[in-house]
């Protein structure tokens, strides 16, 4: 994690904690099927020649991401998009349809955000397609936990260098590249398990800290972690809290970033292609043992990992 105090912990503890996040999935999953069950978007793929945007899940949850893809018709193509106040960057797929990502960060305002799509035709012509799509709130689980004062509260200097690594950071992934160097699917940075989910609440000593920023997926010391897919390198850094911390830039407003690395395999600025090694894992940083701390951020704001896997990956 790079928002909170605390960087990892052990995994027995972790699993104890959150057994109620399994049971929230299968709800939210009922939740879907039973209300957006129809409606004025697609299903699945549209009827041949029909115009439409496909909506991957059919809401957005705080912190979570939704899939778009656009299927102009005949004679058609995508212009530009916006969904909320972002630009949206869509990518043309194989079968004609362009799609794209969109996101609500962890304190979004639950109500519904427009999507609009800007089209125009090989004649000059241009038409807009609009839909609403509803951010609704989400409950993440909690974890209560004991820890000594000197996990909670920093002296000044460390203060410092702490919220000068997460200002680093969010520099990091402000920066809306134009284009998308993403290729679908993405693969997992480490074929592991999931040890600490996203969104996470903590509470050291009854006090609430950041929400997980990311996933922890276990990976000892040593192990390979690879790009999800292709990007540059935009930020390599030791902080100290997320210890040897690296940031790739995906295009279109999509960051990853990879935490307690004990070996940084890469270079700021430099191109990575999907699969390439970046690093190894390790426990670098307030970590209490070696894990990969993977983020996502889309348009400034974290989203779950777990999320873009299951929409995008393998
Ligand atoms: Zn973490």
């Amino acid at each position: 994690m790079t928002k909170g105090v605390f960087s990892g912990m052990k995994p027995a503890m972790m699993m104890k904690k959150f057994k109620g996040a399994g049971r929230a999935a299968v709800g939210i999953f009922l939740f879907l099927n039973l209300f957006f069950g129809g409606g004025a978007v697609f299903a699945s793929a549209p009827p041949e020649n029909a115009e439409g945007i496909i909506l991957e899940p059919k809401l957005l949850f705080q912190g979570g991401i939704c899939r778009v893809t656009v299927y102009p018709q005949e004679g058609y193509k995508v212009k530009s998009a916006r969904f909320a106040a972002n630009p949206l960057i869509l990518k043309k797929m194989a079968d004609g349809g362009y799609t794209g990502i969109i996101g609500a960060g962890l304190k979004e305002r639950p109500g519904r955000k427009r999507l609009t799509v800007k089209l125009f035709s090989d004649q000059g012509v241009s038409r807009v397609l609009s839909r609403k799509i509803l951010v609704k709130q989400k409950k993440y689980p909690e974890e209560h936990l004991k820890v000594s004062k000197k996990m909670v509260e920093f002296p000044p200097p460390i203060l410092r260098r702490v919220l000068a690594d997460q200002q680093a950071v969010r520099n990091a992934c402000s920066r809306v590249t134009s284009m998308i160097y993403w290729d679908l699917p993405f693969i997992w940075p480490v074929n592991s398990r999931i040890l600490s989910p996203f969104g996470l609440h903590r509470f050291f000593n009854g006090q609430p800290r950041s929400p997980h920023s990311g996933v922890d997926l276990r990976a000892r010391t040593g192990t390979v972690i690879k790009a999800p897919n292709h990007g540059r390198v935009v930020l390599v850094r030791d902080c100290y809290l997320s210890g040897n911390t690296v940031v790739i830039d995906h295009g279109g407003g999509l960051f990853t970033l990879y935490a307690h690395l004990s070996q940084v395999g890469v270079k700021k600025g430099e191109m990575v292609k999907k699969g390439e090694v970046i690093g190894l894992a390790g426990a670098t940083g307030r970590a209490t043992g070696p894990h990969l701390h993977w983020g996502v951020s889309l348009n400034g704001v974290r989203v779950d990992p777990a999320m873009l896997m299951e929409l995008f990956g393998s």
